[in-house]
């Protein structure tokens, strides 16, 4: 206990966090890099926090080509790990895109999940935002939108999922296993994001304590050889301005027999391209069937009056990570 008003509190197992997280305002503390910037800039103003750092879950496993990573695995150690270089390099890409290794060290798999948008109006007191004062307004929808989302946005909320690692995970079909009131539940992680509609203050599925325990990333070593993560920035955009390309491709007899491809920095989850998959499959990688999926990503994009340049960047991501995967021997 630290005072009167806050709380403190170390969390003896998992249930025991469930508990004290189901009180009014309790915020998880696991390596702290999101929720203290958060809590500082007045984003997020937690009547306590719940300690979950020193819990035994930060294992990373791999068995019979499927990887399984504890939520508390530190990501620099899931990004050094020989089984996650050498059977899912794309993970491994990543998150050595993500922020410092500094950072690297303390964020953890099931916080770096969790991190909430970067949108300068979420993380600034003093502006309009859905997101941190229900009906409050959006400030970026008709002001600063560079960072805007392409996809998925609503009329309140067009802000954008900032992690890398979960582009990776969700180009892998990555499930996310999660311990809550009702008991261990286990499910795609692109069902773990919501979309913002109508309510933008809810970034995610989960319930009130419910916590993330682990990530279950199934056999992909069909892709090992052919998968980048290509990570594009506007010069003269913020340094969050960003779109990503998780890309995997399985080539057989010269023919894609399977693609995977998600963009980041582009939507309030990681975006599937599905279409410029579905473009690809049964062809050879060449310059028109790649040039035909960068031109697919795009077809939908809504750009505000600001982030046209992302659906430029996007397209050469795509182009990109496509020409790099193709050519790899
Ligand atoms: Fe807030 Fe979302 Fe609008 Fe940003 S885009 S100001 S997070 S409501």
């Amino acid at each position: 206990m630290s005072g009167h008003s806050f709380q403190y509190g170390r969390a003896a197992n998992v249930h025991d966090a469930l508990i004290q997280a189901s009180k009014p305002g309790a915020a998880y503390l696991a390596g702290g890099t999101d929720l203290l910037q958060l809590w500082k800039a007045g984003a997020i103003a937690p009547a306590g926090v719940v300690d979950i750092s020193h819990l035994p879950l930060d294992h990373v496993e791999f068995v019979e080509g499927k990887l399984s990573l504890g939520a508390l695995a530190r990501l620099s150690d899931v990004a050094t790990h020989p089984d996650v270089t050498r059977y899912h390099p794309l993970i491994a890409r990543a998150i050595l895109d993500t922020a410092s290794g500094q950072i690297r060290n303390m964020a953890t798999v099931g916080g770096n999940l969790l991190q909430r948008t970067r949108c300068a109006y979420f993380r600034n007191q003093g502006l309009a935002c859905n997101k941190r004062i229900p009906g409050s307004g959006c400030g970026a929808l008709a002001g600063e939108n560079r960072q805007a989302a392409l996809f998925g946005a609503s009329a309140s909320c067009v802000a954008t999922h900032a992690s890398d690692l979960a582009v990776a995970l969700t180009a892998l079909d990555a499930e996310v296993e999660v311990f809550g009131a009702q008991g261990q539940r286990r499910f795609p992680l692109r069902d773990l994001y919501c979309l913002p509609a109508a309510t933008p203050e809810r970034d995610t599925s989960l319930t009130v304590g419910e916590l993330i325990i682990g990530v279950h990333i199934p056999n992909a070593s069909r892709f090992a050889a052919r998968s980048t993560y290509v990570k594009v920035r506007d010069r003269a955009s913020f340094e969050f301005a960003v779109v990503s390309v998780a890309a995997v491709l399985y080539i057989e007899n010269s023919r894609i027999v399977e693609a995977r491809l998600t963009a980041g920095g582009v939507a309030p989850l990681p975006w599937r391209l599905i279409r410029s998959e579905a473009s690809l499959v049964g062809r050879a990688p060449d310059a028109q069937a790649i040039a035909a999926a960068g031109d697919m990503a795009v077809e939908h994009a809504r750009p505000l009056a600001h982030n046209g340049f992302k659906v430029t960047l996007l397209r050469n991501a795509v182009i990109r990570a496509l020409q790099t995967i193709g050519d790899q021997p």
